[in-house]
């Protein structure tokens, strides 16, 4: 499950999240850990577009944000990869900015792994380094939801001494 931060122009007017550039840099992102974008789940901390495409404040925040919280309880994440700053500081309890706390895997809520990470949009102001952090996050994801995976049976030793198997 990816949490962004609010739907854009093209967005609402498409109901879909992330389909501009942002979205790509997703799907290239979630391909590279072998994700296609329709197996993984995107929820936003707001539920609209804030005037302007300006910064969700803190009432707009209060007001979405149950409607988050049931979608993760009805989804039951492996893994919670929120996308920059609001839904980082909404999802951990923490002062520090996405800086620092990307590139950590937090054990979190019904048992998911939460991975902090930029909002793909930072990546497209032009600072290859966010892209850089952004893939190796990613690859923090692949090995989360592998850890999570059951190591595959071993063989029956009792089995294959008796030639059984
Ligand atoms: N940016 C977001 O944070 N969410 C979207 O759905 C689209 C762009």
């Amino acid at each position: 499950m990816l949490v962004g931060e609010a739907p854009g122009r093209n967005e609402d007017l498409q109901g879909e999240p992330f389909v501009g550039a942002a979205g790509q840099l997703l799907d290239e992102l979630l391909g590279s850990i072998g994700i296609a974008r329709d197996e993984a789940y995107i929820a936003n901390v707001l539920k609209c577009r804030p005037p302007g495409n300006r910064d969700p404040k803190e009432d707009e925040i209060d007001s979405c944000k149950g409607y988050l919280r049931e979608q993760i309880r009805m989804i039951q994440p492996e893994v919670v990869v929120t996308l920059g700053n609001f839904a980082t500081k909404l999802l951990v309890p923490t002062e520090m900015g996405i800086t620092r706390m990307r590139g950590q895997r937090i054990e979190w809520w019904l048992g998911a792994t939460l991975i902090p990470t930029f909002h793909p949009a930072a990546a497209l102001r032009g600072r290859p380094q966010v892209r850089t952090d952004m893939e190796e996050d990613f690859a923090l994801v692949a090995q989360a939801l592998n850890d999570r995976r059951p190591a595959p049976e071993a063989p029956d030793p009792v089995q294959s001494s008796l030639g059984l198997s």
